[in-house]
Protein backbone atom coordinates (compact mmCIF):
# COMPACT_ATOMS: atom_id res chain seq x y z
CA UNK A 1 0.00 0.00 0.00
CA UNK A 2 2.93 2.52 1.09
CA UNK A 3 4.56 1.18 -2.32
CA UNK A 4 0.97 2.08 -4.63
CA UNK A 5 1.00 5.60 -2.19
CA UNK A 6 4.62 6.74 -3.34
CA UNK A 7 4.23 5.86 -6.91
CA UNK A 8 1.60 8.11 -6.77
CA UNK A 9 2.86 10.54 -5.17
CA UNK A 10 5.88 10.76 -7.33
CA UNK A 11 4.09 11.17 -10.50
CA UNK A 12 2.12 14.01 -9.26
CA UNK A 13 5.75 15.51 -8.16
CA UNK A 14 7.24 14.76 -11.56
CA UNK A 15 3.75 16.08 -13.83
CA UNK A 16 4.48 19.10 -11.19
CA UNK A 17 8.33 19.06 -11.79
CA UNK A 18 8.40 18.88 -15.93
CA UNK A 19 5.57 21.62 -15.65
CA UNK A 20 7.57 24.27 -13.64
CA UNK A 21 11.47 22.70 -15.00
CA UNK A 22 10.26 22.12 -18.84
CA UNK A 23 12.65 19.83 -20.15
CA UNK A 24 15.29 18.41 -18.22
CA UNK A 25 18.85 16.72 -18.33
CA UNK A 26 21.15 15.30 -15.81
CA UNK A 27 24.68 17.33 -14.74
CA UNK A 28 26.93 14.82 -16.33
CA UNK A 29 29.48 15.46 -13.34
CA UNK A 30 27.13 15.55 -10.22
CA UNK A 31 23.90 14.23 -11.71
CA UNK A 32 21.53 16.71 -10.56
CA UNK A 33 18.82 17.82 -12.57
CA UNK A 34 18.96 20.83 -14.17
CA UNK A 35 16.54 22.69 -16.48
CA UNK A 36 17.97 23.50 -20.18
CA UNK A 37 16.01 26.57 -19.82
CA UNK A 38 18.52 28.39 -17.70
CA UNK A 39 21.38 28.09 -20.44
CA UNK A 40 22.02 31.58 -21.13
CA UNK A 41 22.84 32.85 -24.66
CA UNK A 42 25.48 30.90 -25.14
CA UNK A 43 23.74 28.01 -24.43
CA UNK A 44 26.21 27.53 -21.54
CA UNK A 45 25.06 27.01 -17.65
CA UNK A 46 26.94 26.41 -14.39
CA UNK A 47 25.74 23.66 -11.83
CA UNK A 48 24.96 25.23 -8.93
CA UNK A 49 26.18 22.20 -7.00
CA UNK A 50 29.23 20.99 -8.54
CA UNK A 51 29.97 24.16 -10.37
CA UNK A 52 30.79 22.41 -14.15
CA UNK A 53 30.66 25.04 -16.74
CA UNK A 54 28.58 23.03 -19.44
CA UNK A 55 27.81 23.73 -23.12
CA UNK A 56 24.08 22.58 -23.66
CA UNK A 57 23.45 21.18 -27.27
CA UNK A 58 20.24 19.92 -29.04
CA UNK A 59 21.58 16.13 -30.92
CA UNK A 60 18.36 15.24 -32.55
CA UNK A 61 16.05 16.87 -30.05
CA UNK A 62 18.21 15.33 -27.17
CA UNK A 63 19.84 17.41 -24.88
CA UNK A 64 23.44 16.69 -24.69
CA UNK A 65 25.69 18.74 -21.96
CA UNK A 66 29.16 18.96 -22.87
CA UNK A 67 31.66 20.23 -20.02
CA UNK A 68 33.50 22.72 -20.77
CA UNK A 69 34.86 23.69 -17.37
CA UNK A 70 35.11 23.47 -13.98
CA UNK A 71 34.43 26.71 -11.88
CA UNK A 72 36.84 26.07 -9.45
CA UNK A 73 36.74 30.31 -7.83
CA UNK A 74 32.78 30.02 -6.78
CA UNK A 75 32.60 32.13 -3.27
CA UNK A 76 31.68 29.52 -0.41
CA UNK A 77 30.12 31.06 2.35
CA UNK A 78 32.06 30.65 5.49
CA UNK A 79 28.91 30.17 7.81
CA UNK A 80 26.95 28.22 6.26
CA UNK A 81 23.73 30.07 7.73
CA UNK A 82 20.97 29.19 5.35
CA UNK A 83 21.01 25.20 5.36
CA UNK A 84 21.24 25.65 9.40
CA UNK A 85 18.55 28.10 9.67
CA UNK A 86 16.20 25.99 7.41
CA UNK A 87 16.17 22.91 10.32
CA UNK A 88 14.27 25.48 12.75
CA UNK A 89 10.61 26.01 10.44
CA UNK A 90 11.02 22.62 9.15
CA UNK A 91 11.90 21.52 12.39
CA UNK A 92 8.52 23.20 14.20
CA UNK A 93 5.82 23.53 11.56
CA UNK A 94 4.70 19.99 12.02
CA UNK A 95 4.65 20.12 15.46
CA UNK A 96 2.29 23.54 15.18
CA UNK A 97 0.09 21.16 12.42
CA UNK A 98 0.07 18.22 15.31
CA UNK A 99 -1.23 20.94 17.62
CA UNK A 100 -3.80 21.93 15.53
CA UNK A 101 -4.77 18.39 14.24
CA UNK A 102 -5.29 17.56 18.13
CA UNK A 103 -7.52 20.58 18.83
CA UNK A 104 -9.50 19.64 16.08
CA UNK A 105 -9.87 16.13 17.23
CA UNK A 106 -10.51 17.26 20.88
CA UNK A 107 -13.14 19.96 19.00
CA UNK A 108 -14.95 17.17 17.75
CA UNK A 109 -15.68 15.58 20.86
CA UNK A 110 -19.32 15.59 22.27
CA UNK A 111 -19.11 18.21 25.01
CA UNK A 112 -20.50 17.17 28.47
CA UNK A 113 -19.51 14.05 28.59
CA UNK A 114 -18.27 12.25 31.72
CA UNK A 115 -15.75 10.36 30.39
CA UNK A 116 -12.54 11.18 32.83
CA UNK A 117 -9.95 10.96 30.07
CA UNK A 118 -11.22 12.35 27.68
CA UNK A 119 -12.15 15.35 29.69
CA UNK A 120 -8.16 15.81 30.71
CA UNK A 121 -7.62 16.59 27.37
CA UNK A 122 -10.90 19.31 26.88
CA UNK A 123 -8.77 20.99 29.46
CA UNK A 124 -5.60 21.24 28.50
CA UNK A 125 -6.99 22.73 25.00
CA UNK A 126 -6.12 26.12 26.13
CA UNK A 127 -2.24 25.01 26.89
CA UNK A 128 -2.18 23.64 23.85
CA UNK A 129 -3.64 26.41 21.51
CA UNK A 130 -1.15 28.73 23.09
CA UNK A 131 1.60 26.23 22.73
CA UNK A 132 0.35 25.67 18.76
CA UNK A 133 0.39 29.53 18.01
CA UNK A 134 4.10 30.12 19.93
CA UNK A 135 5.11 27.34 17.32
CA UNK A 136 3.89 28.61 14.28
CA UNK A 137 4.83 32.05 15.09
CA UNK A 138 8.29 30.80 15.70
CA UNK A 139 8.44 28.47 12.39
CA UNK A 140 7.02 31.26 10.28
CA UNK A 141 9.19 33.76 11.76
CA UNK A 142 12.28 31.94 11.26
CA UNK A 143 11.09 30.57 7.78
CA UNK A 144 11.83 34.78 7.16
CA UNK A 145 15.38 35.03 8.62
CA UNK A 146 15.86 30.95 6.48
CA UNK A 147 14.32 32.90 3.33
CA UNK A 148 17.06 36.16 3.80
CA UNK A 149 20.07 33.98 4.04
CA UNK A 150 18.82 31.58 1.30
CA UNK A 151 18.14 34.31 -1.00
CA UNK A 152 21.79 36.10 0.09
CA UNK A 153 23.29 32.81 -1.11
CA UNK A 154 21.97 32.83 -4.33
CA UNK A 155 23.39 35.76 -4.92
CA UNK A 156 26.44 35.41 -3.85
CA UNK A 157 27.34 31.89 -3.81
CA UNK A 158 25.43 31.23 -7.31
CA UNK A 159 25.95 34.92 -8.32
CA UNK A 160 22.12 35.51 -8.84
CA UNK A 161 22.21 33.03 -12.09
CA UNK A 162 18.84 31.93 -12.83
CA UNK A 163 17.97 28.07 -11.95
CA UNK A 164 14.12 26.81 -11.77
CA UNK A 165 15.15 24.97 -8.44
CA UNK A 166 16.00 28.60 -6.89
CA UNK A 167 12.79 30.52 -8.65
CA UNK A 168 10.91 27.50 -6.94
CA UNK A 169 12.45 27.75 -4.08
CA UNK A 170 11.39 32.01 -3.34
CA UNK A 171 7.86 30.76 -4.96
CA UNK A 172 7.31 28.55 -2.13
CA UNK A 173 9.02 30.55 0.37
CA UNK A 174 6.80 33.56 -0.52
CA UNK A 175 3.74 30.96 -0.90
CA UNK A 176 4.99 30.27 3.14
CA UNK A 177 5.05 33.02 4.76
CA UNK A 178 1.87 34.58 3.31
CA UNK A 179 -0.13 31.25 4.17
CA UNK A 180 1.83 31.42 7.49
CA UNK A 181 0.83 34.64 8.25
CA UNK A 182 -3.19 33.93 7.56
CA UNK A 183 -2.75 30.90 9.76
CA UNK A 184 -1.41 33.06 12.58
CA UNK A 185 -4.12 36.06 12.04
CA UNK A 186 -6.29 33.52 11.80
CA UNK A 187 -5.42 31.82 15.46
CA UNK A 188 -5.00 34.86 17.04
CA UNK A 189 -8.13 36.74 15.31
CA UNK A 190 -10.73 34.58 18.28
CA UNK A 191 -12.66 32.84 15.04
CA UNK A 192 -10.88 29.91 15.20
CA UNK A 193 -10.57 29.19 18.85
CA UNK A 194 -12.86 29.96 21.46
CA UNK A 195 -10.97 32.80 24.53
CA UNK A 196 -11.75 30.47 27.34
CA UNK A 197 -12.05 26.97 26.32
CA UNK A 198 -9.11 26.86 23.95
CA UNK A 199 -11.26 24.48 21.44
CA UNK A 200 -12.22 25.21 17.79
CA UNK A 201 -16.00 27.09 17.39
CA UNK A 202 -16.78 24.23 15.51
CA UNK A 203 -20.81 24.72 16.22
CA UNK A 204 -21.47 28.01 14.72
CA UNK A 205 -21.09 28.72 10.82
CA UNK A 206 -18.54 31.42 10.97
CA UNK A 207 -16.19 29.16 13.51
CA UNK A 208 -16.63 26.24 11.42
CA UNK A 209 -15.43 28.03 8.51
CA UNK A 210 -12.35 30.12 10.07
CA UNK A 211 -11.44 26.45 11.48
CA UNK A 212 -11.62 24.96 8.02
CA UNK A 213 -9.53 27.87 6.51
CA UNK A 214 -7.20 27.69 9.26
CA UNK A 215 -6.48 23.61 8.98
CA UNK A 216 -6.53 24.25 5.11
CA UNK A 217 -3.55 26.97 5.54
CA UNK A 218 -1.93 24.76 8.14
CA UNK A 219 -2.01 21.59 5.45
CA UNK A 220 -0.97 23.66 2.33
CA UNK A 221 2.27 25.05 3.77
CA UNK A 222 3.30 21.70 4.61
CA UNK A 223 3.17 20.55 1.57
CA UNK A 224 5.01 23.73 0.57
CA UNK A 225 7.68 23.15 3.14
CA UNK A 226 7.94 19.59 2.21
CA UNK A 227 8.74 21.14 -1.75
CA UNK A 228 11.14 23.62 0.06
CA UNK A 229 13.12 21.05 1.80
CA UNK A 230 13.48 18.57 -0.82
CA UNK A 231 14.14 21.00 -3.72
CA UNK A 232 16.91 22.45 -1.16
CA UNK A 233 18.19 19.13 -0.44
CA UNK A 234 18.85 18.59 -4.70
CA UNK A 235 21.26 21.53 -3.98
CA UNK A 236 23.19 20.53 -1.00
CA UNK A 237 23.35 16.72 -2.04
CA UNK A 238 23.21 16.80 -5.17
CA UNK A 239 20.67 14.03 -6.66
ZN1 LIG B 1 26.82 19.14 -11.30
Amino acid sequence: MFEDLRKVVTRAADRFKRRFYGSTFRCPVCHLVLAAIDADGNGLLVCPVCGAVLEIEQVYGHIVPVVLDMEIFRPQPKARLHPVSTHLPIGLFPFALLGAAVLFLVSLLPAGEGDLALTGYVGGAPVLADATLVLLVLSVGFSALTFASGYRDWRVRYRGRPYRQITLKIVCSAIFLAVGAIAIALHASGLVFATGSGLMQLGSPLGLAAALAYLGALGTNMIVLATLGHVGGTLVFGR
